[in-house]
């Protein structure tokens, strides 16, 4: 861990929607990660870095110190776990709900449903709270194709307008959880670069409730 403070984020939408909130803690980058292929992006101060990565990698970065705050969907950090990790602030940001979906008019299946998700411990969870025993099968991406070609019975997946659904002939059938993006911090940074962090903390609070 440098003295530099290093912050995590995902390209697109979190990426956009962060911007803001980090110029009002004073943090502008110097590139824009749509267009550099940098991983690593300066700022107006020498020693903040944004480090770009994968959405679902940010936590993995944060929880090892290898970036020591990030920006991370709360979807995310469910299946994550938040080992090592501080949840300070929800910046209110990429809000969306996690849900489960099907085909119009399909009433539950008998025995076992099959679920199709990349969001295997939230399923997990979500499906033993209700005591309902399910098979769920693992997938990347694209959940909505599931369904349609007899893979699974009903797909987990975040959902925002619902029009990726309705264009595939799926309707929301169960919310499980609001989803946010949530600022993670480090906990060994929290206590090395305390003052730092706790500043951007404030900051970034500030910018959420304004
Ligand atoms: P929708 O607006 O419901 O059609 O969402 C468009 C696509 O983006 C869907 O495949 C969602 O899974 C995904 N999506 C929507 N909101 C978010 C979010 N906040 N974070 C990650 N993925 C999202």
């Amino acid at each position: 861990m440098s003295n530099a403070l290093t912050i995590a984020l995902s390209k697109g939408r979190i990426f956009k929607e962060t911007l803001p909130l980090l110029a009002a803690a004073d943090i502008v980058p110097v590139d824009d990660p749509e267009t550099s292929r940098k991983l690593i992006l300066d700022t107006n101060h020498d020693d903040v870095k944004l480090v770009i990565i994968r959405a679902s990698d940010v936590p993995t970065y944060v929880g090892y110190g290898a970036a020591d705050v990030g920006v991370a969907g709360k979807d995310v950090l469910l299946e994550h776990g938040g080992e090592g990790l501080y949840e300070p602030v929800d910046l209110k940001i990429a809000c969306c709900r996690l849900m489960v979906a099907g085909p119009e008019g399909t009433p539950n299946a008998h025995g076992r449903m099959k679920i199709a998700t990349k969001y295997v411990k939230s399923t997990r969870r979500y499906y033993a709270d209700r005591q309902e025993q399910v098979e769920i099968i693992k997938l990347y991406g694209s959940m909505e194709l599931a369904p349609l070609v007899g893979l699974a019975d009903r797909i987990v997946d975040v959902v925002d307008t619902g029009n990726t659904l309705k264009a595939n002939g799926l309707v929301p059938l169960e919310h499980i959880a609001d989803i946010s993006s949530r600022l993670v911090v480090n906990k060994a940074s929290m206590k090395m670069k305390h003052a730092r962090i706790t500043a951007l903390v404030n900051r970034l609070q500030a910018a959420v409730s304004a």
